[in-house]
């Protein structure tokens, strides 16, 4: 690694006055367990190395105006196990139990998973499915972006040099929503998605048809994405094969994958519109159980 200076800041003040001293030389680090891999390979060469672990209060989980807010530096091992997150979106307590190995949990952050911004992770692509917003804050004032314009390229964001992410919003479901993320590993549990896909469904109780519908993919372009083509054409709709077949081919044809280890790119491909339509039926269904239940 090259040599840099290294700071720990107590407050939030102190550090965002070292982000505005050294712009983008340098990076913030809270698990440390993506940057500490693109230092090694000098992806990433700092000047300055400023450590978030001893900032206080930007860990917790707290239920506010609707919404679910989790603090930046929450590990996803502590997003797996909070009851609140547990009974407020299951779905997304089981995504972050679906990354990785318990030992990267442990300490990856839900800031550092946004803020790395890879598209092959799993919590942005639930995360989107639910239509959170990024917190951000800087010298210059805070800001609340949806996360559905967070990303803009491979590991690249809106996110200025200057600013700290600090949380996110995600807003709890409507009545008679199902949800579900799909993960589909053809080699081994703790690896990376070939394709990954979450869902929304809200029904309309009295009718079954759709009210609202959102559509997330990760790992088949270049930023975690929605399939809102595929999300209008299902809007208003009863569920059916036919529906379901014709979503999950408009919705691929939004997908750009690259061929790596865990695919060709129309490997995945295919697999994206296998994933909507298995993902699209089981939030629905899951919907209408609500109804049933009610
Ligand atoms: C072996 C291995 C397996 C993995 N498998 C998976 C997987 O299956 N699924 C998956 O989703 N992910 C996987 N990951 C990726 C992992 O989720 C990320 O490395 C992790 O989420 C990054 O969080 P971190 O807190 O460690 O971030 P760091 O490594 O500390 O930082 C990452 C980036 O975010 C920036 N950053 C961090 N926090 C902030 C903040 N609060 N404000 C502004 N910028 C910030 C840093 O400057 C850096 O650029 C894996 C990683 C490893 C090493």
């Amino acid at each position: 690694m090259n040599p840099f200076h290294y700071y720990t800041p107590d407050t939030q003040d102190e550090l965002l006055t070292l982000l505005q001293q050294y712009g983008d030389s340098a990076k913030l680090m809270a698990g440390g367990t993506a940057l500490v891999i693109m230092m090694k390979q000098r992806l990433v060469v700092p000047e300055a190395l400023i450590s978030l672990h001893r900032l206080p209060g930007l860990a917790a989980v707290r239920e506010a105006d609707g919404s679910v807010h989790l603090g930046a530096l929450l590990t996803h091992r502590g997003a797996e196990l909070s009851p609140l997150l547990q009974a407020r979106l299951p779905v997304l307590a089981e995504t972050y139990r679906h990354v990785a190995t318990v030992r990267i949990r442990n300490v990856a952050t839900v800031g550092g998973s946004i803020a790395h911004a890879d598209p092959n992770q799993d919590p942005p692509v639930t995360l989107l499915a639910f239509d959170a917003r990024v917190q951000m804050t800087s010298t210059a004032g805070s800001r609340e972006v949806p996360l559905v314009d967070f990303f803009t390229d491979y590991y690249e964001t809106v996110l200025r040099p200057d600013e700290l992410l600090t949380g996110l919003r995600v807003p709890i479901p409507a009545p008679h929503t199902g949800s579900v993320h799909l993960k589909f590993l053809p080699r081994t549990a703790d690896d990376y998605a070939t394709v990954g896909v979450a869902a929304t469904v809200q029904i309309d109780p009295s009718t079954g048809t759709c009210q609202t519908c959102r559509i997330a993919l990760g790992s088949v372009g270049s930023t975690p994405l929605r399939a809102q083509q595929a999300e209008a054409l299902v809007q208003g709709q009863a569920l059916s094969t036919a529906l379901l077949r014709e979503a999950s081919a408009v919705a691929q044809q939004q997908t750009d994958p690259l061929n790596d280890t865990r695919g060709s790119a129309s490997y995945k491909r295919a697999m994206a519109g296998v994933f909507v339509r298995r993902a699209l039926e089981q939030a629905w269904q899951h919907a209408m159980g609500t109804v049933a239940g009610s």
